[in-house]
């Protein structure tokens, strides 16, 4: 079995040595990018934030989402700041030296808000047995009621929720630029960046990358460290990839998140795959394999093609990546190589396999075969 180790040692290293796209992971933890890293994960192409505001975070949530007022919504952010600093410290340091794109907040509201039907019926109960329902409940209705949803996927999340909820963006990127601040302090070499999702028109990250420089210049300032973060954003809505010339004057990046897009080109839901039509679909032949796994070259990849062409136009060194689940799918892998990007980014076990196919995929443009 050294043998075999040995063997996938060489491969990986001469499909470094031929691949032009970089590998990059998706990372939410220390744990993540610091394994992420052993499998030879140029950085991180995805931090995704969310998981960071449940479990016991997830009162402050509530208050910092439903707050009324600004003084008990502020006192809910206070709270959270050193909590998300420590979380962005500890994934800077296992990728030092290396880019760890941080995105902002963005996940659909519903799942940091208490469940309405769970509400409901503890009032309902207090109230059959004649006593007096928990007055938190009855606000906490009234307040989840008010913003209640019937398509949270296409509600109030990502850069939607920034522009929405007071101080969310200033805190997430007060606690990077400090984080940052802490680990050039311990002599480190902090690479963020800063990506914005579910962005579809320019002037949402217009208006959002404003916020996050004056909040860097704000924690500069105060430190006397400086601190800059490349700001880009998630191309992930068809609307973005057609407008991605505009777009790319606000954003040093792009970053394809190919879970959405695929989700809003063809209207499937992407938590609903296992849906009945679904495998029909499979069975009938609608399509050769997913288009959740396989990127859909024809009509997705096209989407993808435009957003590259006009953002380039727009801007030559526009770096773009992509960081959906596609971007550690062997086929994909070679699409995204031919698409001209510059890395794709996946989940740390995948990172071999990417090296892999990033170097089968530069290796078949020379024209000389590989074995496989
Ligand atoms: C995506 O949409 O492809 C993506 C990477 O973001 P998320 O899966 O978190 O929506
Ligand atoms: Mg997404």
């Amino acid at each position: 079995s050294t043998q075999v180790v040995d063997a996938v040692a060489r491969a990986l290293q001469q499909a470094d040595g031929t691949r032009r796209l970089e590998v990059r992971a998706n990372a939410d933890t220390p744990e993540d990018a610091a394994r992420a890293r052993r499998f030879g994960a140029q950085g991180v192409g995805l931090c995704r934030t969310e998981h960071m505001f449940l479990g016991e975070r997830r009162k402050l949530v509530e208050q910092m989402i439903l707050a009324d007022d600004g003084a008990h919504r502020q006192r809910a952010l206070d709270a959270l700041l050193p909590l998300q600093r420590q979380d962005f410290v500890g994934i800077l340091e296992a990728m030092d030296g290396l880019p760890v794109t941080i995105r902002l907040l963005d996940p659909p509201l519903h799942e940091f808000l208490p469940d309405r039907t769970e509400l409901a019926v503890r009032i309902a109960t207090a109230e059959a047995h004649g006593d007096r329902p928990d007055p938190h409940d009855t606000e906490l209705i009234d307040a989840v009621n008010r913003m209640h949803e019937e398509n949270p996927m296409l509600g109030l999340r990502g850069v939607r929720l920034g522009l929405v909820v007071p101080g969310l963006v200033a805190m997430q990127v007060r606690a990077i630029a400090e984080a940052v601040v802490q680990r050039k302090r311990a002599g480190g070499t902090p690479e963020a960046e800063i990506m914005v999702p579910l962005v579809g028109a320019v002037e949402e990250l217009r208006i959002e990358r404003e916020e996050v420089e004056r909040v860097l210049a704000e924690v500069s300032a105060e430190s006397g460290v400086p601190v800059t973060c490349p700001v880009g954003t998630m191309i992930e809505l068809p609307r973005a990839a057609l407008k991605a010339g505009r777009i790319a004057e606000q954003a040093e990046f792009f970053s394809f998140g190919t879970n959405d897009l695929t989700q809003t080109t063809w209207g499937f839901s992407r938590d609903d795959v296992e849906a009945a039509f679904f495998s029909a679909y499979l069975d009938k032949g609608v399509f050769a394999a997913s288009p959740f796994e396989t990127i859909d070259r024809e009509g997705v990849g096209r989407l993808v093609g435009i957003a590259v062409a006009e953002g380039r136009a727009a801007r030559p060194d526009l770096t773009i990546g992509v960081c959906g689940e596609h971007g550690g799918d062997p086929e994909s892998v070679h699409f995204f190589h031919t698409a001209g990007l510059d890395y794709v980014s996946c989940s740390p076990f995948r990172v071999p396999v990417a090296r892999l196919e990033a170097g089968r995929a530069a290796l078949s443009e020379t024209g000389v075969s590989d074995s496989r």
